[in-house]
């Protein structure tokens, strides 16, 4: 019961590896506010979740409605001890004479400017709470992806902001980390095997990526931010943890 009477936000906690920070933070006695566009799915959740969870349906790029909604997570439940930025979409892959640069603009929105805006919005709370805020990033901030020039520069931003943001807020006790999966079993990734004319195949080769045989499993991503926001980790800040089952080795 490592978070028992903390309170921790998850953007884009519906589903996925948020959904897995979400199931991992309650089991250890936290109050989790996710904060997700969806709120069939959202709802859905939380019923599964059980427990004394709330919900803010929020469309993070509409950063009036992300500043609300932090604001009131803090005053419902009295504080906030852990800020997750999670929320992000992949676009279809798409070489760069075929992306708009709005099209851009929009993914730096929801996967960038989310992230650079609920942590500003959550610093009075997390002040208080010598709290954490921890950035999902991914390995794509460091390797690249062909036709995802958009994504990765959006994942690279949130990388270099948490350093950044690190160095700013050591001195307040708070910390910043990110984490960069290679590739983790979501429902955003099963949408893109989807999407390609062999979807089963495709989940195969993403899972051989991995030298250990497989994707993440959300819940897998979600012990590494439990870590990262308790004291286990009190001593790391400004770090991108490279979560991939070995993906980046033995190039
Ligand atoms: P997912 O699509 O399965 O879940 C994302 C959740 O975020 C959904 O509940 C969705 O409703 C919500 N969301 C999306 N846009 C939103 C918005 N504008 N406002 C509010 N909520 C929004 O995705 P996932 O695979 O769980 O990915 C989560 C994060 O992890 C993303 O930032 C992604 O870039 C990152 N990531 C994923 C992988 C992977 O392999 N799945 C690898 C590296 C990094």
């Amino acid at each position: 019961m490592r978070f028992q009477e903390r309170v921790v936000i998850i953007t884009g906690g519906a589903q996925g590896i948020g959904a897995g920070c979400a199931r991992v933070f309650s089991n250890e006695g936290a109050r989790v506010a996710i904060l997700d566009r969806d709120e069939l799915a959202g709802r859905r959740f939380l019923d599964e979740l059980g427990g004394q969870h709330l919900l803010e349906v929020v469309d993070v790029a509409d950063i009036a409605q992300l500043h609300a909604a932090i604001d009131r997570v803090g005053s419902t439940l009295g504080r906030i001890d852990c800020l997750i930025n999670n929320a992000g979409i992949h676009p279809p892959d798409t070489p760069i004479e075929q992306t708009t640069p709005e099209e851009a603009m929009r993914v730096m929105q929801i996967n960038f400017i989310s992230t650079y805006a609920a942590s500003q919005y959550a610093m009075p709370f997390l002040r208080a709470t010598r709290g954490t805020i921890i950035n999902i990033s991914s390995m794509t901030a460091i390797l690249g992806q062909k036709n995802s020039a958009a994504y990765a520069a959006s994942k690279g931003a949130q990388l270099s902001f948490t350093k950044a943001l690190a160095l700013e807020t050591a001195p307040y006790g708070i910390r910043v980390n990110a984490i960069l999966p290679s590739n983790v079993d979501t429902p955003l990734m099963r949408a893109w095997a989807a999407s390609l004319p062999n979807p089963e195949e495709a989940l195969e080769r993403i899972a051989a990526l991995q030298p250990i045989g497989r994707m993440a499993q959300p819940e897998e991503i979600g012990r590494i931010c439990l870590f990262l926001a308790s004291e286990d980790s009190s001593f790391i800040t400004g770090q991108g943890i490279q979560a991939d089952g070995g993906a980046a080795l033995d190039y």
